[in-house]
């Protein structure tokens, strides 16, 4: 598992006097193909960008993520990468378009799984549905799992949230791929996503 760092705002944070225990933080954890930027989509299957120029933000993902921030949600994107373990996509592609991705969106952290999947003989822990980055993050973040969301467009997305605790938001494309467990909410986008996310609770 790697990961970069984004640009995190320590100003938003609100520590606490230094020693005492600040409140449990809430975050959002985004996928990314399909959440972030358009899906490269082939026989109705989604694949990822395999460059910077097909690296394409998905309509009113800045303002979702503004808007999660401003409510006091840390974002984190979590991402499947297979490719890259099984030799078909360049992993300095990948970080690339994540330098990009964060320059251009306010991301606290990056967690990327580069392994290639069982099938491919390379099991690991942090592959979605595995829960493994979203466990890591919220150690490293000190992030309320609970209270935290995971926004994803695939099975392994909702699965890995509701694996790691969290609430989950599916965002349907219309894949040919059945999901496994019933998501928590949907969203059209992640900008419906983030409109849920930051209304009164009593409106939703
Ligand atoms: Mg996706
Ligand atoms: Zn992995």
């Amino acid at each position: 598992m790697t990961q970069i760092k984004g640009t995190r705002r320590e100003d938003q944070f609100r520590y606490s006097t230094p020693g005492t225990r600040h409140p449990a933080r809430r975050a959002v954890f985004l996928d990314r193909d399909g959440v972030i930027n358009r899906p490269v989509v082939v026989d109705s299957k989604p694949y990822p960008p395999r460059s910077s120029a097909e690296f394409d933000l998905l309509p009113g993902v800045p303002e979702a993520c503004s808007r999660l921030r401003a409510a006091g949600f840390l974002l984190v994107v979590v991402t499947n990468q297979p490719d890259v373990g099984r030799g078909t996509l360049d992993r300095a592609t990948v970080e690339l378009i994540h330098a990009e991705m964060c320059r251009r969106l306010p991301i606290d952290l990056v967690k990327v799984c580069y392994h290639a999947g069982e099938k491919y003989g390379e099991p690991c822990g942090c592959r979605k549905p595995r829960p493994g980055m979203l466990l890591e993050a919220a150690r490293e973040l000190e992030i309320d799992l609970a209270s935290s969301f995971m926004v994803g467009d695939r099975w392994r997305d909702v699965d890995c949230g509701k694996r790691a605790g969290c609430q989950t938001i599916f965002i349907d494309w219309n894949y040919d791929e059945p999901l496994r467990e019933a998501p928590d909410l949907r969203a059209g986008s992640l900008l419906d996503a983030a409109r849920l996310l930051t209304m009164p609770t009593s409106a939703r």
